[in-house]
Parts: C-alpha cells; sequence; structure tokens
C-alpha cells in the first residue's frame, strides 16, 4: 500500500479521515506490514502490502488462492473468447491512456490487469478476495508494475481522492455512475453503450 494513499482512505467504522497513525514496516514509499489506526483508534491491518480494511485487526496469516484465476468472464462463451479479448483489450488500453490520474478498481480485476499496457499511473485495486490481490500483485511484479500498485481487501472503499477515476469491471456496478466513474458490462444495459457484440454476448461501457 503506497503510503500517500493511506490517509486519503476514509475509516470503514467512523468515515473519520486524515491523521491515521500507523505502527508498520516500511519500504521506499509502501507499508509492508502493520497497523494503521484512524483517529478514532480502529485498528486496520496491512499483511505484505495487503491493507486489510473488511475487518477491523484482521491480523492472519497470508491468503492465496489454491490455483490462480484466469480472470475471464464465465459469461461469454469460449467460441468467441478471441473475438472479446481483442475488444477488450483495446479498451482497457483506450481508458488507461486517457488520463494521468490515480486509478481505482473494482469488480475483477484479474483481466485488466494482464491487459494493462505500459503507464505512469497509481492503480489501487480493491477487491474482498485476498487471493485475488495476491495474484494481481504477482502480476504487477511481472509487468513492473509492483511500485505504483495499492491492493486494499474490502467490498469497497471510500477515498478523499477527487480526480481518481474508478472502474468497475464485470461484478458490482452501480445503478448510477458520477463522471470519474465508468462500468464496464457483459449484460445489455439500456443506458450503456456498445463496445462488443457477437451473437449472443455483449461488451458494454457505461
Ligand atoms: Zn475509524
Amino acid at each position: 500500500m503506497l503510503m500517500k494513499y493511506i490517509d486519503t482512505v476514509l475509516c470503514p467504522i467512523c468515515k473519520a479521515s486524515r491523521l491515521w497513525k500507523l505502527d508498520a514496516d516500511f519500504t521506499d514509499e509502501r507499508i509492508a506490514t502493520g497497523t494503521v489506526t484512524c483517529q478514532n483508534d480502529h485498528n486496520w491491518y496491512v499483511q505484505e502490502e495487503v491493507f486489510r480494511l473488511d475487518r477491523e485487526n484482521s491480523d492472519e496469516e497470508m491468503i492465496f488462492l489454491d490455483h490462480p484465476i484466469t480472470g475471464f468472464p464465465p459469461q461469454i462463451d469460449e467460441k468467441v473468447r478471441g473475438d472479446f479479448m481483442i475488444a477488450f483489450s483495446r479498451y482497457v488500453r483506450e481508458y488507461v491512456e486517457s488520463s494521468e490520474e490515480p486509478l481505482i478498481i473494482i469488480g475483477s480485476p484479474v483481466l485488466f490487469m494482464k491487459y494493462l499496457p505500459e503507464t505512469n499511473r497509481d492503480l489501487i485495486i480493491i477487491n474482498s478476495s485476498e487471493g485475488i490481490l495476491r495474484q494481481v500483485q504477482e502480476i504487477a511484479s511481472s509487468k513492473r508494475l509492483y511500485k505504483q500498485v495499492s491492493v486494499i481487501r474490502a467490498e469497497n472503499v471510500e477515498f478523499l481522492l477527487a480526480n481518481a477515476q474508478r472502474i468497475y469491471i464485470f461484478d458490482g456496478v452501480p445503478e448510477t455512475l458520477d463522471k470519474n466513474e465508468t462500468g464496464l458490462l457483459l449484460h445489455r444495459d439500456a443506458s450503456a453503450d456498445v463496445l462488443w457484440e457477437k451473437d449472443n454476448y455483449i461488451f458494454m461501457k457505461k
């Protein structure tokens, strides 16, 4: 977890922000392992750079997936997979290159990370599965993006980052999105734009 984002996170319990107290090990500008305490004394744990914001005092051993996931969405049939991947990877590139602001990724991050182009942007990945977050860390390392990546274990997180972009990938896309938010969908939605369509399969953006 990059230090510079710690005090932009709102405590999940009291929504207090700033003045997080740290008792932790640091590597460069990153917090590796330790406790982060909000101004109202709620304690959150960072384990090997995963900021665990889903449960207070969560200092259990690291959690990994038994097998890495492909990240390929089950909603898209294998027979159109190659075609979908071309459209998806093209969209990821365009989206990532459209801004320099921090990018918050929620939903299904694995495929997005695999197709991430070279970038200087900071990435904050939020997911309730620590196993998936560990896999994301590995992908980031292999792409030499590790120093730009922060991972948070949670369903969602509120930040004080006015200009950050937030993208919801395939899962958990809210009904309404603000101007800095994008949702990627694999089902038809009247309020979204078609990015790709073949047979009965569709990839949309809203
Ligand atoms: Zn708090």
